[in-house]
């Protein structure tokens, strides 16, 4: 095929380094990549979605490429507290009280709500998905693994990771770890030997009554947020990682101290290329759970938009650049995508012909080159209408060109077709009558009312088996 050549000539942004870097994996042909998953406490909004949104193009561009792709993603279900940092309160402990629900119920209620927004937006289900609350026991071992190599620390109660002792800790959001030591920071946490230090292990905490806890070497207790991603990573992926990705926000708490925790118990760098989203923005400001500014998926379904135009809108953005959602936006998404998919059905009518192989070469060329440039999706749209408008090939050509865009875009072309006109009541009374009328023999009735039915813009046609065909003109 044309692009396993091009495997070699993928760029990625890598916020370790800063720059665009050429992609080279760990192990030829494969690539393992792990992706934060969601806090299963709330609804899954389509800020969130953006994000996994994008790490489901970056995957797709990946399997284009000829890779193998293992995506893993955790699930957060114990110990994400309200802040990144280890203050505020327990999200899922907190929303369980709220919804008087018991904790794991409540957290299978939000996963299931999440997936299935994920399945509304043709996201692929990555090839593992591990809830933190079933690898507890793999949490313990990798902090004793942490507490032998000298990292790790007790105190009033608490286990704590210590990033001086790390060495490098700061790395990959550029901290100035000497300045924030001697910093002007309010530290709340007076346990901590210094302040960028983070839980592994909560034992002694605010959370008396913290439904899910296990015993541990160091109490009963429950496991800092941080840990799980890199124990379930290193589980499933092994300790070299190709490619982790998250939200922007990520980079300074979250990822910072994976990076260090991992780092430290493995002794060697743990991932390559570090991927990271920007955010959908509504007027300026994040989407977010805590502001309250949050739609989700069927609440824009409920407003009669397709979940793929949402998945459009996403396209038309890259990765690294905010996407201010707004209603008009969404409508020109939506717009976009009846137009395409209008394009689509009627290419699909007369698909006879030889394929320009030449043309197909050009324009999937080109297509790849955007999408191997650091995964510029809205440049790749372009260049799917580009073909979309080419007059100057068939119809076979195009759809097997747009058959293999779709496994980026995933729009769905293949399933795109006429759908099923479901007429309403002022309709339904239309056709009722129409058939009174030409029971009675009554072909002046019936014209009168075809004549109304097409100033609706829908024609009928009488099938032999009695039934009526309609049509949206
Ligand atoms: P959470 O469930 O809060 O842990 O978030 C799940 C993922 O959604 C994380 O990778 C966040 O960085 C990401 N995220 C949260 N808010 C937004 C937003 N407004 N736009 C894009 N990604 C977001
Ligand atoms: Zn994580």
């Amino acid at each position: 095929m044309v692009f396993i050549e091009r495997m070699d000539t993928m760029k990625l942004y890598n916020t370790l380094t800063r720059t665009l870097e050429e992609f080279k994996p760990i192990t030829e042909g494969k690539v393992g990549m792990y992706c934060c998953g969601p806090t299963v406490y709330s609804y899954a909004h389509i800020g969130n979605l953006r994000t996994y949104l994008n790490e489901d193009f970056l995957h797709r561009t990946l399997v284009r490429a000829g890779y193998e792709v293992h995506h893993v993603m955790n699930i957060t279900d114990v110990g994400h507290l309200t802040s990144d940092e280890d203050t505020g309160e327990d999200k899922m402990l907190k929303a369980a009280e709220q919804e008087k629900m018991d904790v794991l119920a409540l957290a299978r209620k939000y996963e299931d709500f999440f997936f299935d927004e994920e399945k509304d937006l043709n996201i692929i289900r990555p090839e593992k998905v591990c809830r933190a609350t079933e690898h507890v026991q793999d949490m313990i071992e990798f902090v004793k693994k942490l507490e032998e190599k000298g990292l790790a620390y007790v105190s009033g109660g608490n286990v704590y990771f210590d990033t001086v002792k790390f060495g490098h800790y700061g790395e990959l959001s550029h901290k100035d770890i000497a300045g924030l030591q001697h910093g002007a920071r309010v530290e709340e946490d007076t346990n901590k030997r210094n302040p960028t230090d983070f839980v592994l292990w909560f034992t002694s905490s605010k959370f008396e009554n913290q439904v899910l806890q296990w015993d541990s070497p160091w109490g009963r207790g429950y496991p800092g947020w941080h840990i799980e991603c890199s124990v379930m990573s290193s589980k499933y992926l092994g300790e070299y990682i190709d490619i982790h990705c998250g939200g922007i926000e990520h980079i300074p708490v979250h990822h910072e101290n994976e990076k260090a925790q991992s780092e430290g118990c493995f002794g060697h760098k743990w991932v390559n290329y570090w991927i990271h989203n920007e955010w959908l923005q509504l007027k300026g400001i994040k989407m977010s759970k805590s502001l309250g500014n949050i739609l989700t998926v069927p609440a824009i379904k409920e407003k009669g938009y397709n979940p793929l135009a949402y998945r459009y809108l996403a396209l038309t953005a890259h990765y690294r650049s905010a996407l201010q959602f707004t209603w008009e936006a969404l409508d020109a998404a939506q717009a976009a995508y009846n137009n395409l998919k209008a394009r689509v059905i009627e290419m699909k009518k007369d698909l006879s012909g030889p394929v320009d192989e030449a043309k197909k070469v050009e324009l999937l060329g080109k297509f790849d080159e955007a999408i191997f440039n650091d995964v510029a999706v809205p440049q790749a749209l372009a260049v799917m209408w580009e073909t979309v408008k080419d007059s100057s090939i068939n119809n076979a050509t195009k759809w097997a060109i747009l058959s293999e865009m779709d496994t980026v875009l995933g729009l769905k072309m293949d399933e795109m077709k006429e759908e099923a006109y479901v007429p309403d009541a002022e309709v339904q009374a239309l056709l009722d009558a129409r058939k009174v009328a030409r029971a009675a023999k009554d072909w002046a009735k019936s014209d009168e009312i075809r004549d109304a039915l097409k100033a609706k813009g829908l024609t009928v046609k009488d099938l032999p088996d009695g039934s009526v065909e309609i049509k949206q003109i």
